[in-house]
């Protein structure tokens, strides 16, 4: 089943954005980024909100997400997907990430904390995966690791300057990219820390 956009947004309505986050909890309902420490940044929601939309999740869905930061995507795509496989390269964050997802209930997420230049290779294929850093180039080993029919959001670019792109396998393996807009993540990094 194919959730629509109405039902999505209203969850993400719902879902409490101070719950995902240490400081700035009293502010956590403005549409801005915030700092959540080790020098990385929980989005804006609207960006969150629309990533996921593009995403097309369906009920049977299994997502790859890299970047788990916050938990507070992780949390959205949980709610829409059968699966969430989430892969964070700081200890830290994927520790509290662990804990607060727990707290939310959701038992269909599974945390790896590693590279994710190099996807979640024992679980794949993926029909979705979720990027929330900015690659300088789409990384070949996670179009590998998308099905066919599979898409990908991911931000591609440098620190200044990242274009957000849909990235659509076919049934035959054939790629397509296409611009979403013009956005500012944290970089994805090589290794983890
Ligand atoms: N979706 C998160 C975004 C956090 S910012 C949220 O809404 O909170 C991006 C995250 O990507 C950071 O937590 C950062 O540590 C992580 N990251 C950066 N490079 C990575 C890599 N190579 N592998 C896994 N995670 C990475």
């Amino acid at each position: 089943m194919k959730y629509g956009e109405k039902e999505i947004t209203a969850f993400f309505h719902e879902l409490d954005r101070s719950r995902f986050m240490d400081r700035h909890k009293e502010e956590a309902g403005m549409d801005v980024p915030f700092p959540i420490g080790h020098g990385q940044t929980i989005s804006q929601p609207s960006l969150v909100l629309e990533m996921t939309l593009r995403l097309d999740l369906e009920s049977d869905s299994k997502v790859l997400e890299v970047g788990t930061g916050s938990g507070f995507q992780t949390a959205l795509l949980a709610k829409f997907a059968a699966s969430v496989y989430t892969v964070e390269r700081i200890r830290a964050l994927h520790d509290s990430s662990k804990e607060k997802l727990a707290a939310e209930g959701f038992s269909n997420i599974h945390f790896h904390y590693g590279d994710g230049n190099l996807g979640w290779e024992a679980h794949a294929p993926y029909d979705r995966i979720m990027v929330t850093a900015a690659a300088k180039e789409i990384p070949p080993v996670l179009v590998s690791q998308l099905a066919p029919g599979g898409k990908m959001v991911i931000p591609v670019g440098d620190t200044f300057d990242q274009e957000l792109r849909l990235v659509e396998k076919d049934k035959d393996g054939g790629i397509n990219t296409s611009f979403i807009e013009h956005v500012r993540f944290v970089r994805l990094k090589k290794d983890k820390e």
